[in-house]
């Protein structure tokens, strides 16, 4: 007898048949499974692969993690070693000839791995998870004076004012999603994002008790709870006539497009960079973002836009930079290489995340480029990190703080 099942309905029995050590696969994940079988074994993605490369072959690469479930799909819990060390660049299923869907391989894993042995969950992990659980990010926050203080001074070094957020509300057209690492670390993206919107006249607002975006946590392997949390999101902001999500982070941008689909909620989610380039125009950026001195701008393309939600986001982006009056773009060979920071890699293997990052400082180093900037606030973090270590005199910015800067103030 064949039974169809929705997806709550699956979450909930595999939960019940996990404690027998029973693993359940729905439609879709048998979907992705049986593309992986047609993994031609012919090593092509190893030549792509950040994490093969700078572990020396310890980590079998893509074509590994092909290899192995193809033999055995069910001993997922074999891969519980390697699924935590790929950074899901995307890199190995945009070579493969087969288009092998390993990125999404490694997220099912994890998902299995988490309800059938959570033993085998890394314990940095879970403590992410309990973050979000507390505080609703992945971080903890500052204190409301410590978070103050921080942003008065960054805002005040950068030339960019302070503004309220505005609630989101019936009438709203737009709802401004920072993303955890705006919202707890780099906090100017948060102001930044604002100020661009403001510039541009969008009517936009920031939910109210909005949380982390779903991809930290599906990535740890709680996918039950990251569609819990996407599922409110998007039902609140629809209870108040809202059908649009425009965020200034990639990794938030893929996640919630995606799910987004996977949901059916019928809203609309774009990268700032994408609503801007689509509603607003690059003449009109160009002629508001017409600040600053001359600066020679290399753009990083996180593996989360270029490759996850796609190459058009990339191009838009390197359009708009082209336009802005004084500054020269500098094409960037290896703009798009994974900075290492992807996949948790940085808070799993922190050793492992620095080399992969080392290399892309190696990209940049040589593109003579004065600044770098990145569209999405956790490259820009973990770039940073790097280039103060090497002391590099490159300057790094998030796009949307330096398109905020090249509106509002003189000094880039
Ligand atoms: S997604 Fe990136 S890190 Fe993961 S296996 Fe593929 S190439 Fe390697
Ligand atoms: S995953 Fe694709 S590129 Fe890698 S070995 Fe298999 S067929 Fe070749």
């Amino acid at each position: 007898m064949v039974v169809f099942m929705g997806k709550k309905e699956i979450d909930h029995i595999s939960r019940i048949l996990a404690e027998e050590k029973i693993v359940v696969f729905s439609p879709y994940e048998d979907e992705i499974y049986s593309e992986i079988e047609k993994c031609q074994n012919c090593s092509l993605c190893l030549a792509f692969c950040p994490v093969f490369e700078v572990t020396d072959k310890f980590y079998p690469g893509p074509r590994g993690i092909a290899d192995e479930l193809s033999r055995d799909v069910r001993e997922f819990w074999r891969a519980s070693n390697i699924v935590y060390m790929c950074t899901l660049c995307g890199q190995c299923q945009e070579k493969c000839p087969v288009n092998a869907p390993i990125p999404e391989v490694v997220v099912l894993l994890r998902s299995k791995i988490f309800v059938q042995r959570p033993d085998l969950v890394p314990e940095e992990l879970k403590t992410l998870l309990e973050n979000v659980s507390k505080y609703g990010y992945i971080f903890e926050p500052m204190s409301n004076e410590e978070r103050g203080e921080s942003l008065k001074g960054r805002l005040e070094m950068i030339g960019l004012p302070l503004t309220k957020d505005p609630p989101l509300e019936k009438g709203s057209k737009i709802a401004y999603f920072p993303g955890c690492q705006a919202e707890t670390r780099l906090l100017d993206v948060k102001e930044a994002g604002k100020l661009v919107l403001e510039a541009f006249n969008v009517n936009y607002g920031i939910p109210e008790g909005w949380k982390c975006c779903g991809l930290p946590i599906r990535l740890i392997g709680d996918s039950a709870m990251a569609d819990e949390l996407q599922r409110g999101f998007f039902e609140k902001i629809k209870e108040l006539g809202v059908r649009e999500v425009v965020t200034t982070c990639a990794g938030c941008a893929s996640e919630l497009r995606a799910a987004a689909k996977h949901l059916g909620s019928g809203i609309h989610v774009r990268h700032l960079i994408e609503f801007l380039f689509e509603e607003v125009g690059v003449d009109v950026i160009s002629r508001k973002a017409c600040n600053g001195g001359n600066v020679k701008v290399a753009l990083h393309e996180p593996c989360h836009l270029g490759r996850h939600v796609g190459r058009y986001v990339v191009a838009y982006a390197e359009r708009i930079l082209k336009a802005l009056p004084n500054v020269n773009y500098a094409g960037m060979k290896g703009a798009d290489e994974c900075c290492g920071a992807g996949g948790l890699l940085k808070f799993h293997d922190p050793t492992v995340s620095a080399a992969i990052r080392s290399r892309k400082l190696d990209v940049i180093s040589k593109s003579g480029a004065g600044l770098v900037v990145a569209p999405c606030p956790l490259c820009t973090v973990n770039i940073s990190e790097g280039v103060a270590r090497r002391k590099l005199s490159v300057g790094i910015d998030d796009f949307t703080v330096f398109l905020a800067k090249r509106i509002y103030s003189k000094e880039v």
